[in-house]
């Protein structure tokens, strides 16, 4: 199969392009376009042979669920049983935009594109270009992450194009996404609203409008047998980077000192080494080995480059990365649990003991 790229720079270029997606997108194929958190690889969500090419796309396990996205709250209820009053007062809040909700699913919505659960996630996009297509189609639009299966979430349509070349119909192009991390998920079906998967809502934000909610209890520590985490994806690791990824916490000094101590070593021992870390601290490291992923002062820029940094240190074949860890503030979460599945839970206490180390 030939994937076409079509650039959106341009008005003439987008609505033209946008139509033929929608009509591709009417026929069963598949079109991956920009969503405000990451690039999705889209299907219509009420076709089954739809959903099962995006599986074989991503060779993506059958069981982990697709979200389906609207482009208005209207084409909602056709999808689910019935809409809480927590539903209400969060897509009032956070609709259109990154949060994705939990319902019970109607009949409509076909098994294959919800891994066999009752259940089905939706969201409606703020990004102009996917709520445009979403509409042309006139269907529900399911769409995961438009990467290969274990490999981190595309934030360009280059690293849609590096993944899915030839295995995607169209690629639309709207350069780089704004947030840079998955939608929060929030199951809204039990009596306590859960988030299933942080994202950038927070869980202070949920609970400032609903005034209550937590995490789902399995997605916070290393994963464990007992507790299964309610998004079956969260289940995996996601994305195992080519080089050991380790995460150094800790106060600001000990860490940059242990870092730069850790990476060290490694050079001297010949690996290719990388050191991922705030604009603050960039200065105090090895100017050869470094990346800089955002700045502290604003959180956002951390999430929105993190996929991208660890893309690179995969092309550039690096052995070892070291990061520092990224907690504070709302987002800490959200960025964290990336990071930390990314270094397969590896996470060292500065000045301390090895004993976190798995
Ligand atoms: P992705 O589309 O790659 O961002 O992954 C979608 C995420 O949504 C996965 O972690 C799924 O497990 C989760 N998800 C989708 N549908 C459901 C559902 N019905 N219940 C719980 N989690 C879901
Ligand atoms: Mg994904």
């Amino acid at each position: 199969m030939k994937t076409e790229i079509c650039p959106m720079t341009t008005k003439e270029e987008r609505r033209p392009a946008i139509l033929r997606a929608a009509k591709l997108l009417r026929e069963g194929k598949l079109v991956a376009f920009p969503t405000e958190t990451v690039y999705g690889l889209g299907g219509n969500g009420l076709d089954p042979q739809a959903s099962s090419r995006i599986y074989a796309a991503k060779g993506r396990p059958s069981d982990n669920p697709l979200i389906l996205h609207i482009s208005d709250r209207s084409e909602l209820s056709p999808l689910v049983k019935r809409i809480p009053e927590a539903a209400v007062r969060l897509m009032d809040a956070f609709w259109p935009g990154p949060l994705t909700l939990i319902f019970e699913k109607s009949e409509r919505v076909p098994d294959e594109s919800t891994g066999g659960l009752n259940t089905v996630a939706v969201r409606f996009p703020s990004h102009p270009v996917a709520q445009e297509l979403i509409r042309e189609a006139g269907v529900p639009v399911a769409a995961p992450s438009a990467n290969l299966s274990g490999h981190p979430s595309p934030t360009t349509a280059e690293h849609v194009a590096e993944d899915l070349s030839g295995r995607v119909d169209m690629i639309l192009d709207a350069g780089p996404v704004e947030i840079g991390l998955e939608s929060t998920i929030i199951d809204v079906t039990g009596e306590t609203p859960l988030i299933l998967r942080p994202g950038y809502i927070s869980l202070e934000q949920m609970r400032e409008v609903l005034g209550q909610g937590d995490f789902d209890p399995a997605i916070l520590g290393k994963p464990d047998p007992n507790l299964r985490p309610k998004a079956p994806g969260m289940k995996y690791r996601h994305y195992a980077p080519k080089a050991e990824l380790t995460i150094v916490e800790g106060d600001t000094e000990a860490v940059v000192k242990a870092i730069a101590a850790l990476a060290g070593e490694k050079k001297a021992l010949g690996f290719r080494v990388g050191i991922l870390c705030p604009e603050e601290s960039r200065g105090r490291y090895d100017a050869s080995l470094v990346k800089t992923v955002g700045t502290r002062a604003d959180e956002k820029t951390i999430a929105h480059n993190l996929y991208r940094c660890l893309r690179e240190f995969d092309e550039e074949e690096a052995e070892y990365v070291f990061s520092e860890a990224f907690s504070d503030g709302p987002l800490g979460a959200a960025i964290m649990n990336r990071l930390v599945k990314a270094a397969g839970y590896r996470v060292l206490p500065a000045g301390g003991e090895d004993e976190n180390l798995s």
